[in-house]
């Protein structure tokens, strides 16, 4: 049953994102996917996550080679190269911090932004979902949250139509501090 279900879970990413589309608080389940492959490389030293659960992995696999929305060439060399992978992630984190100190500033009494940015810049309100009813920061993280895992998405969809169908998990942050993560622990039990 399991091993059926792992080969479905683009479906829960494309329901994440609809959910998420309607209800902006949906975000917040989003978690999941950046805690879980953490807890796994750290606790087992494994890539399983993104080898067998990823959904965002599986879509980007499925749109490119089953609907052939990618041109299947090969990525440039820098995408893969260690230096740039680390850069993107320290941005990549970063960026996430900032949207932490956001939500604390809204939870400090800083003004609710009701908006998604995407790729760190294009704002666009965003009003569906009625957040009266629950702390500011709370709708703070959710909003940001969301606009964090749309960004890595069409960063995911770019690189999957001009190269290879999962060329983003060449350079996916997640991707990138799992492999560290891995690498560290695997490393610490040879010695
Ligand atoms: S590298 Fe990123 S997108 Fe690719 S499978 Fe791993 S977590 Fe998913």
């Amino acid at each position: 049953m399991l091993s059926k279900i792992k080969n479905f879970m683009w479906i829960a990413t494309i329901i994440y994102f609809t959910l998420g589309f309607f209800n902006i608080f949906f975000a917040w389940l989003g978690l999941i996917c950046f805690l879980t492959p953490l807890l796994i490389s750290i606790i087992k030293g494994e890539k399983i996550y993104c080898n067998t659960y990823c959904g965002r992995g599986q879509l980007l696999g499925l749109m490119g080679e089953r609907f052939n929305l990618s041109r299947k060439k090969m990525p440039p060399k820098w995408l893969s190269n260690r230096l740039f992978r680390y850069a993107f992630l320290i941005f990549f984190m970063s960026m996430f911090a900032l949207m932490i100190f956001s939500t604390y500033k809204v939870f400090k009494g800083a003004e609710l932004k009701e908006v998604i940015t995407i790729l760190w810049t294009f704002k666009f309100p965003w009003r569906l979902t009625d957040v009266s009813n629950v702390s500011p920061w709370i709708a703070q993280f959710s909003f940001g949250f969301y606009s964090i895992m749309l960004t890595s998405t069409v960063l995911g969809f770019i690189t999957m139509v001009l190269y290879r169908p999962r060329s983003w998990c060449v350079y996916c942050p997640m991707g990138t501090m799992t492999q560290g993560i891995c690498e560290l622990k695997n490393r610490k039990e040879n010695f």
